[in-house]
Order: C-alpha cells, then sequence, then structure tokens
C-alpha cells in the first residue's frame, strides 16, 4: 500500500451511501435464486421519451459540422458556448431575470461543483481561519459528506419536526433559532428539492437562509439537482430562487444524462470565475459531447418539456404507490411517519421509538428480500447524537410498481414485528 497523505487517506474512504452501496451489492450477489426488492437505488431509470431526446440530439450532433469542434477539441473551461447561451435564453425568458453568459458555468457533474465550491469557499483563510460549509437542515445529500479537504468545516443543523400524527405525515423545517450563518461561514448549500427526504423549502425559508448570508458575502448553493425546468421533480408547486449571492446549481443528471456528467451554477460572476479556475485545475471541463446534446434539448425547449410531461408524472406516480400502500398496510398504532413527498426520486420514513437502529432494520428487511437505504448516511456534518438519525430509512422510487408495492407490504410486516418484539 502507498503511504497516504491526511488528505489522501480521506479522500480514500468510501463515504456516505457509496460505503452502503457496496454491501448492497454484495447482498444481490449473494442473492442468487432468491427474489429481490431493491429499493436503494439513486441511478434515475432510462425513460423511453428521454432516452429518444438524447439519440435525436445525438444524431443531430452527428450530421452536423460542429461534430470535429465539438469532440475533438479542447474547449474553455467554463463550458460549450453554445450551452451556457442556451441557458441564459433559457433562464432569461423563463424566470425574468438578466444573466449573461458571464453568469453561467458548466461543470463535469454537479457533484464536483460542490468540491469546488466546498473547497473554495470553505476550509482555513490564509490567515488560519476556518470556514464553516453550512448545511442549513439536515439531512440531506450525503455526497456533500465527502466535499471538503477539512471536514471539520463541515456543521450541518438539526430541522425542526412538523408532525402530522393523524396522517402518519411530517415534513422538515430549518430551525431558524439554531441555524447560525456569520462571518465564520464560507458557504451555505442545501438541496431542492431534497435528496434524501423530498423536502422542498419554502421559497419564504430560501430567502430567510439567503438573507441570513447576504451581510457577509456568503454564497448560498442552491443543490437544483430534482428542480425545475428540469428535471422537473418537484410535485408540489415550487420557483426557483434567484439573488445576488444565490449560486443556482443544477444537474442533467436527472434529466437522462448522468452517464455525461453535467453540472451547471448560475450566479454572480466574480464566484463563477473563482469556481470556474478550480475546475481548470481539477479537470479542465465537462464532456464536450454531453454539452452540446444539452444545447440542443435546451435550445429547443424539449427538455423541459419532456420534464414536466414525463419525468415529473412518471415518478410522482410511484411515489403515490408507495404513499398509498404504506397507509393500507402500516398498523395504525405504531409511530410512523411517511415525510411530505414534495419531490425528487426516494420517499423518507421515520420509524419513531424503532427499538433497533436503523443499520438493524435495514438487514431485517434484507431477510424478507428488501432493499432500502438505512437513514443515518444522510446527516453528513450533524456531529450531535440523536435519535431520530437512527430511525430513518430512505426508499427509492426507481422500483417497478409491484416492486414498490410488495416491498412496502413486507416493510409494513417488519416493522409490526420489530415493534411487537421490543
Ligand atoms: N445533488 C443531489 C441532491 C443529488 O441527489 C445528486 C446525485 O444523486 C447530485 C447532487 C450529484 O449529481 P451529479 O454529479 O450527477 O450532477
Amino acid at each position: 500500500k502507498p503511504a497516504l497523505t491526511k488528505i489522501g487517506a480521506q479522500m480514500s474512504n468510501l463515504t456516505g451511501v457509496r460505503a452502503i452501496m457496496k454491501d448492497i451489492v454484495e447482498t444481490l450477489r449473494a442473492s442468487a435464486g432468491q427474489e429481490l426488492y431493491n429499493l436503494s437505488a439513486g441511478n434515475p431509470l432510462i425513460l423511453p421519451e428521454v432516452e429518444q431526446l438524447w439519440r435525436d440530439c445525438t444524431a443531430d450532433l452527428l450530421a452536423s459540422e460542429e461534430y470535429g469542434e465539438v469532440v475533438c477539441r479542447y474547449g474553455s473551461s467554463q463550458g460549450y458556448a453554445p450551452l451556457i447561451n442556451a441557458i441564459a435564453k433559457d433562464f432569461n425568458q423563463r424566470y425574468g431575470l438578466n444573466i449573461t453568459d458571464r453568469n453561467v458555468l458548466i461543470t463535469a457533474g454537479s457533484q464536483s461543483l460542490y468540491f469546488y465550491a466546498a473547497n473554495a469557499f470553505g476550509g482555513y483563510t490564509v490567515d488560519g481561519d476556518l470556514k464553516q460549509i453550512v448545511l442549513p437542515l439536515s439531512p440531506d445529500y450525503t455526497g456533500y459528506g465527502g466535499v471538503c479537504l477539512f471536514p471539520e468545516a463541515l456543521v450541518a443543523y438539526k430541522p425542526t419536526l412538523d408532525i402530522d400524527a393523524p396522517a402518519h405525515r411530517f415534513k422538515y423545517r430549518p430551525d431558524f433559532t439554531q441555524l447560525s450563518i456569520t462571518e465564520q461561514t464560507g458557504c451555505v448549500i442545501f438541496s431542492r428539492p431534497c435528496n434524501p427526504t423530498g423536502n422542498v423549502l419554502t421559497n419564504d425559508e430560501v430567502h430567510k437562509i439567503a438573507a441570513l448570508a447576504a451581510p457577509y458575502n456568503v454564497p448560498v448553493l442552491i443543490d437544483s439537482a430534482y428542480a425545475p425546468p428540469f428535471p422537473a421533480l418537484n410535485f408540489t408547486e415550487m420557483t426557483p430562487v434567484f439573488g445576488e449571492n444565490i449560486l443556482h446549481c443544477m444537474s442533467l443528471s436527472k434529466a437522462g444524462l448522468p452517464g455525461e456528467r453535467i453540472g451547471v451554477v448560475i450566479g454572480d460572476e466574480q464566484q463563477i470565475q473563482v469556481l470556474e479556475s478550480f475546475q481548470t485545475n481539477v479537470g479542465i471541463h465537462s464532456s464536450r459531447y454531453g454539452q452540446a446534446i444539452a444545447a440542443r434539448a435546451i435550445e429547443s425547449g424539449a427538455l423541459a418539456n419532456i420534464a414536466e410531461a414525463v419525468i415529473r408524472p412518471f415518478y410522482q406516480k410511484k411515489f403515490d404507490v408507495l404513499e398509498s400502500t404504506l397507509d393500507a398496510a402500516m398498523p395504525k398504532d405504531l409511530p410512523w411517519f411517511l415525510h411530505r413527498g414534495e419531490g425528487a426520486i426516494f420517499a423518507w420514513l421515520w420509524l419513531q421509538d424503532l427499538p433497533m437502529t436503523d443499520w438493524e432494520f435495514y438487514q431485517e428487511l434484507k431477510k424478507v428480500g428488501v432493499i432500502a437505504v438505512p437513514g443515518s448516511t444522510f446527516f453528513p456534518g450533524l456531529q450531535e447524537e440523536w435519535e431520530h438519525k437512527h430511525q430513518c430509512l430512505r426508499i427509492s422510487l426507481t422500483g417497478s410498481d409491484q416492486e414498490i408495492e410488495t416491498g412496502m407490504l413486507r416493510l409494513a410486516k417488519v416493522a409490526e414485528q420489530v415493534y411487537q418484539r421490543a
């Protein structure tokens, strides 16, 4: 084994959900013969209409004179100009903005964008001060856990819980009595809609967070990987929020292009330049082929249309199946609470006073052939002990209707048994 630096050791650790995926892959491998209901995947499904869109855009690119220029040459780190222009034009029209090409950066997937931001704005300053990366509402995207070269910079805040006990539903809200954004804050990040919970922070909540950060010129990264206009995986009304210190971050992954690694950030020109230079050093630029087909799909409006007409209803229906199955099958007297399904491709289940850990519950589910992700991996940056962290489960909406239904029926039975045994 090579000797590793502190950063080397840290970066070679599997973090968050990737660590559990290893266990899941091994379970799937060992399951030969047994039917498994795998509701753990974060990988979006291939929807035929979406695949066709990308095929058509590819055919158009292949037939154009642009082809050689796109794939046979390096380009600018800021991104492929036709894609940048298409996004600026689309957002100006759609949201009444006034952005130019200087306000847009294309990154190699949005994951790398969070890596650039976390380390450009978070970590130690030249004076040795630690600038924090603040996650205002925990749980949130597990991928934020691995992006900081200085993990001590990551700080997450416990939410408050809005509980509708008779309906067995709940919703997280930012706890503004605790949330602290000061001159020690480097940047703020949250996903909206949220992976893993499907939560959508309200416009008021977003404005409030942005207003707390504004006096310190702290960038607020709004991870819009599931937001409108594409992939438009919001099941509740929501409008993106823009503002001087807001970096509006998007991804084409849930709009059918995860393999091409395309992230987009819209924001203040100076902040964009910082991130662009970071990207030059890390990987020069994102795939130009992916950018060129994305430019076509956005310019024509086809991507936003297909997101609304195909992608959103597809996953919304999955959530309906999950919700109605749980409502029918879960014992009424158990303290189970499903997070309001406001978007994304997951459901989030809280089993209050669960008489075992989420990891043990995950093992119990495996015994009946159901795989979901234990919730404790989705609290990056939240150091304090909180029993709630070990009482949740993320259930993917990427299964078939039948898989989701059977999976939830079995889960209800397992839940009944483990509470009874206690
Ligand atoms: N942000 C959120 C909330 C996600 O769920 C994901 C992927 O699952 C990402 C960011 C990273 O996506 P990508 O790097 O493919 O753009």
